[in-house]
């Protein structure tokens, strides 16, 4: 049997979803996909907190993630790198082939407002890409605080990354003036990979009709189009969507803020966990994310044997690390579906193993 991933994505995904996604296949072309996607839009509007209609993307984060830049971008991106992911975020938009400059924190530090204000001060950014809760180190940043200055700034796009914070925190996307507010649904959303969920702003949309060579796939103006007959511009990953319906239905009967709570408390019971443990948190006090917790290895404390065994002996899987910081951090997600209880049976499997080593 494959280990249960406590591993920050993907997750966990329970048998009542997967349940909900052997649906009888549907076409995407009718009345049927047409209430499916419909039945999402509510849902969907309360985690990202918007009244804009979220889009829905099959690919991955990634595939929107470079989109958003192809939407948006004319001059320069300033990609704003904590961590693997807003790192790579730099790369791909040079990949793209775009001008593009990043302001660089230590992996474990969080992202300065500040630095923010004086770099665009420079001039010449049309588009700045932030990642909320940055995967690989555990740093939440200051969304309101970085939409504040970005939006300062007139014409400037802001892109924002919520692949893991999404329906575990507040992300207020209007509220914030976020322009494309994104995410994928292997992490928090505790679904299987493969779809991507995205807001647009009205001043986004304005850009992207005249930004030249955005391509068909990715396109604002296609799923916009599209959207107002409650449809994809390519067939969707329907299994998915089912899904997603399920979870959306979830978090409706749990109710958002407790959701948020239940994230809050399984996160601290982590803390406390490393606490008892003498295990450092790699993210600062204030910017901490509460889906998933990126501890500092002690010296000498054998990581992999750690792992090895809480998965052969447990059948539970945590993560090593991630990118240039493996080894030296290991990580524990609590997103999704995951409560007090299911969160102690891996706490006591954890002590279990440590008690033995
Ligand atoms: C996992 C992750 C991604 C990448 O998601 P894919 O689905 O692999 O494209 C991007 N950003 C963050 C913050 C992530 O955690």
């Amino acid at each position: 049997m494959t280990p249960k991933l406590f591993s920050p994505g993907p997750v966990d995904v329970s048998p009542e979803t997967f349940a909900a996604m052997s649906h009888t296949m549907i076409g995407h072309r009718g009345s049927d996909f047409e209430a499916l996607y419909a039945s999402l839009q509510p849902g969907l509007k309360e985690i990202f907190g918007t009244a804009r209609p979220v889009f829905l993307s099959t690919s991955s984060a990634w595939g929107m993630m470079e989109g958003a830049l192809r939407n948006l971008v004319r001059n320069k991106v300033l990609c704003l790198c904590c961590g693997a992911f807003s790192d790579k975020w730099l790369d791909v938009a040079k990949k793209c082939g775009y001008e593009a400059e990043a302001i660089q924190v230590e992996w474990g530090q969080a992202i300065d407002p500040e630095a923010v204000r004086a770099k665009l001060s420079e001039g010449g950014f049309d588009t700045v890409t932030f990642i909320h809760s940055e995967t690989s180190t555990g740093v939440l940043n200051d969304l309101t605080e970085i939409c504040k200055v970005v939006k300062s700034f007139p014409d400037t796009m802001l892109v924002v990354d919520t692949v893991s914070s999404l329906s575990t925190v507040d992300i207020d996307a209007d509220a914030n003036g976020i322009d494309v507010c994104l995410a994928g649904v292997q992490k928090a959303l505790a679904l299987p990979p493969g779809l991507a969920l995205f807001a647009v702003s009205e001043a986004a949309m304005e850009r992207a009709k005249d930004t030249p060579n955005r391509g068909y796939y990715f396109d604002f103006i296609e799923f916009a189009k599209n959207d107002e007959k409650n449809n994809t511009p390519t067939t969707p990953c329907i299994a998915t969507l089912f899904g997603l319906q399920y979870i959306l239905e979830e978090i409706s009967k749990e109710g958002f803020a407790t959701r948020k709570a239940r994230h809050a408390k399984t996160n601290t019971m982590i803390h406390a966990w490393g606490a008892k443990h003498g295990f450092e948190l790699f993210a600062p006090d204030g910017n901490r994310s509460f889906a998933l917790t990126c501890f500092t290895t002690p010296e000498g404390f054998d990581l992999s044997a750690f792992i090895k065994a809480l998965k052969t002996k447990h059948n539970f899987l945590i993560n090593g690390g991630y990118g240039k910081i493996k080894g030296t951090t290991f990580r524990i997600s609590n997103m999704g579906n995951e409560t007090e209880a299911t969160m102690q049976e891996l706490i006591d499997a954890m002590d279990d193993v440590l008690a033995q080593s």
